[in-house]
């Protein structure tokens, strides 16, 4: 008896396109005798399936539980249609035209192991080819000028597949089927090596494989030259990390004093040889998002000190294209062989502007700040920063989303009535593009302080909206009137728009993640964001969720003087909390901070600190740690953002381990802080005095920076005990910038679980104002919910 055939309707939402995602489903299909057809949509991937009900739903499990690495399901919905007596399965043609365009598409995946032992071997075709790629891996969102997903829609699209691509390409069982940027030697990409310290002509085109270019490049490196290097997502500049003078130079040229620096190594021995490197760490670092991952450096690690001068931390990266692995082997076998290469690999940008990924704008400035630039023609699409991640105490902290993450989206646990649009915040831009349930959060823009960055930022709107099918309803901005994001959000053309606070944002940013259910406790520990009441917050218990909040306590507010500016000069921070603790008479403390001021700047600081005009008030938790650092004598003046508060967090765990003979023995005891039971502000004056006997007695900086540490950590589970007993609420979300800060988190962690709350931080979004757009997103999408439902 012949067995009853239904044939079914299958539609797969997610990232499913560019992944490998149709030829899986066909082999499937084969497998299974299953006859039909797979294609792509705007939607996503569309499946008709004919056979038995039993084996297609044996095929749909499968769909489900073995599909591709770098693929993401969000939904499969099925429905039955009639059977066509079909015996064939085929990939059909992609369709266009779509009215909405849901499909995802995936991001930029570092080399995988098949693509890597090809190029590594002599036999190969793609042999030494820095451009091989497969279905499980290479570039993906930096190539894509629109979707559907298919090679025409990319910057492959001007190099024609020659014949053996072509087969591989077309032949559903090769590992190169439908693989998109498909290319070699022949008919794809080519690598060339400018030198612009020497007189030959530049844009020789090497061999096919690039070798040529490879052995230049590594020959300027081994001369201690600096060279920009196109990648993925944007130009490096690139230096061997060993050379302290090839890294100074690196410095001068890029007009960065200190910021820490990242590295680039080949793999996670030479990882391990620079870094102590736990499992986790080890699977982040080789994930296939490749991110910088922030480590503790070895005490022997061979690298230049000025790579990362304040901490001892280092961010390091695993080589993530092919390109990558070709020039630290040409590099490593240029010095001899018997070394591991570690490059430094910074974006390379003029001043506040972001990454250049063109290459006529990259070459101008490669010009002037390099010795030669490894290029290539494959054209950038959307220039997308590398990620920096971390992990602490298991779970991932990200503290900047870009290249590896962006654009996949995440999840809310609800969806939006209307599509809408989060403008993030000025520093660590990015935005927030909302379409039902799925929150699009963009790569990392950048602090919106140049043309450069606020031309990206506009650009990056209008790519983020094409490719997802989005025309917000609602723009949502910070309640700041200066922020370049809140002009930009106010002049769009969308209908509505929508203010949320800086904090509260911060605070539905943890929320939205998790999807937290019911009111929290929100502790924002933050540099700076527009109060309602006119002053500067940063130091916030916040209690609510996502349709309202309160503030319940908050750091006692103390001039900013002359508003942003003292960001940069910490000791003038110091002097206001010393004067806030003491009065005027603190000038004559016998302390080191104080025997450094001069009379003159002091005067001049006091008529700006006590003019309202000049010096808005602030809860700055942020400011609060620049201020400790000055008075430590750690920072009078920082030369990148949050550097202060790395000075002083780096001493206190000096301190924590004990390299300095292990004087944990004696418990430390927190400084005085009392938080009243009905909140309200909190004065910080007690603890300073406490801080100041310390420096007094003689106590050493690591001590008193610990005890620092300690004394915020006890000052935040105070105030969330404060709370709890108002509220009844256990939830505790903790987020703002100064949660960056790993010691502080650990404590405050810790302390919060002791007192049986439940505690939330951001582990996908970063806890800084890169995370600002989705708690904004969220709010908004809230509000709009309630809105409707009393409608
Ligand atoms: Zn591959
Ligand atoms: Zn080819
Ligand atoms: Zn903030």
């Amino acid at each position: 008896m012949a067995e009853v055939m239904e044939r079914r309707r299958v539609s797969v939402r997610g990232v499913v396109q560019g992944v490998g995602f149709r030829p899986f489903v066909y082999l499937q299909a084969r497998e299974l005798g299953l006859a039909g057809f797979v294609g792509n949509n705007a939607h996503g991937v569309f499946i008709e399936v004919e056979g038995t009900a039993e084996d297609i739903d044996g095929f749909i499990e499968r769909i489900h539980s073995d599909s591709p690495p770098l693929s993401q399901i969000d939904g499969i919905s099925q429905h039955l249609i009639p059977a066509l007596g079909e015996t064939e399965f085929v990939i059909a043609p992609s369709t266009q035209g779509e009215m909405a365009r849901n499909a995802l598409v995936s991001p930029d995946s570092a080399v995988c192991g098949d693509c890597l032992r090809e190029m590594l071997s002599p036999e190969d075709r793609r042999f030494a080819y820095p451009f091989i790629n497969c279905t499980n891996c290479g570039p993906r969102f930096t190539i894509t000028r629109d979707v559907p997903y298919d090679r025409a829609n990319t910057t492959m699209a001007r190099f024609a597949l020659c014949q053996e691509c072509a087969h591989e390409y077309g032949d559903p069982g090769d590992r190169r089927f439908h693989a998109q940027p498909n290319a070699c030697p022949a008919c794809g990409p080519r690598v060339e090596f400018h030198d612009f310290t020497s007189c030959v002509p530049a844009g020789r085109a090497g061999p096919p494989g690039g070798s040529a270019a490879f052995c230049q490049a590594a020959d300027v490196l081994g001369r201690g030259g600096v060279i920009g290097v196109k990648g993925i997502g944007g130009f490096h500049l690139v230096c061997d990390a060993t050379d302290d003078a090839a890294v100074v130079k690196l410095r001068r040229h890029k007009d960065r004093e200190a910021k820490p620096l990242a590295v680039m190594v080949a793999d996670i021995a030479s990882a391990e040889e620079l870094c102590h490197v736990s499992e986790e760490e080890a699977a982040l670092l080789q994930s296939s998002a490749r991110p910088i991952v922030l480590l503790r450096r070895r005490d022997q690690a061979m690298v230049s000190s000025a790579v990362a001068p304040d901490t001892s931390a280092l961010g390091v990266m695993l080589a993530y294209t092919p390109l990558h692995h070709l020039l630290l082997a040409a590099h490593r076998s240029a010095s001899g062989g018997d070394r591991r290469s570690t490059l430094v690999m910074t974006s390379a940008n003029s001043s506040d502007d972001p990454i250049v990924y063109r290459d006529e704008e990259a070459l101008r400035l490669l010009e002037h700040v390099a010795d030669g630039a490894l290029l290539h023609d494959r054209d950038i699409h959307m220039r997308c920063d590398d990620s920096l991640v971390r992990v602490h105490q298991g779970r991932r902290q990200v503290l900047r989303r870009a290249r590896g993450y962006a654009p996949a989206p995440l999840k809310l646990a609800f969806s939006s009535p209307v599509p809408l649009l989060a403008y993030g915040a000025h520093n660590k831009n990015t935005f927030c593009l909302v379409k039902s349930d799925d929150a699009f959060i963009s790569h990392h823009i950048g602090a919106l302080r140049s043309p450069g960055t606020l031309k990206s930022l506009r650009e990056t709107v209008q790519h983020y909206q094409q490719l997802f099918g989005v025309t917000p309803q609602v723009a949502v901005h910070d309640y700041h009137p200066q922020y370049q994001s809140t002009r930009l959000a106010l002049q769009s053309d969308v209908p509505v728009k929508m203010s949320v606070q800086h904090h509260e944002a911060h605070i539905a940013s943890v929320i939205a993640e998790h999807g937290i259910d019911g009111p929290v406790i929100g502790v924002a520990a933050d540099g700076a964001g527009y109060g309602p009441d006119g002053t500067i917050w940063g130091g916030e218990f916040l209690i609510g969720d996502l349709t309202s909040f309160s503030r319940f306590a908050y750091l006692e507010p103390v001039s900013l003087p002359g508003g942003d500016s003292s960001v940069k000069r910490p000791w003038m921070l110091g002097v206001v909390h010393m004067e806030n603790a003491f009065g005027t008479e603190f000038a004559a403390l016998p302390v080191q901070f104080t025997k450094s001021l001069d009379t003159a700047s002091l005067e001049r600081l006091g008529r700006v600190a006590h003019d309202p005009r000049l010096s808005p008030r602030t809860s700055s938790m942020g400011r609060l740690f620049d201020a400790v650092s000055a008075i430590l004598g750690l920072s009078s003046e920082i030369h990148y953002e949050g550097q202060a508060a790395i000075l002083l967090e780096e001493q206190a765990w000096r301190f924590r381990n004990g390299t300095r003979g292990g004087r944990m023995s004696a418990p430390v005891k927190p400084f005085a802080v009392e938080v009243n039971a009905s909140g309200g502000p909190i004065q910080l004056g007690p603890l300073i005095r406490d801080l100041v006997d310390d420096l007094v007695d003689g106590r050493p900086e690591e001590e008193v920076a610990f005890r620092f540490h300690l004394s915020v950590a006890e000052l935040i589970v105070a105030a969330c005990e404060a709370a709890r007993r108002q509220s009844g609420i256990q939830q505790v979300a903790l987020s703002g910038g100064v949660f960056q800060n790993t010691l502080l988190l650990d404590m405050v962690a810790n302390g919060l679980q002791r007192h049986s709350f439940s505690v939330f931080t951001n582990e996908k979004v970063p806890p800084n104002d890169g995370g600002l757009s989705l708690g904004q997103a969220a709010i908004a999408a809230s509000r709009l919910r309630s809105i409707r439902a009393v409608q």
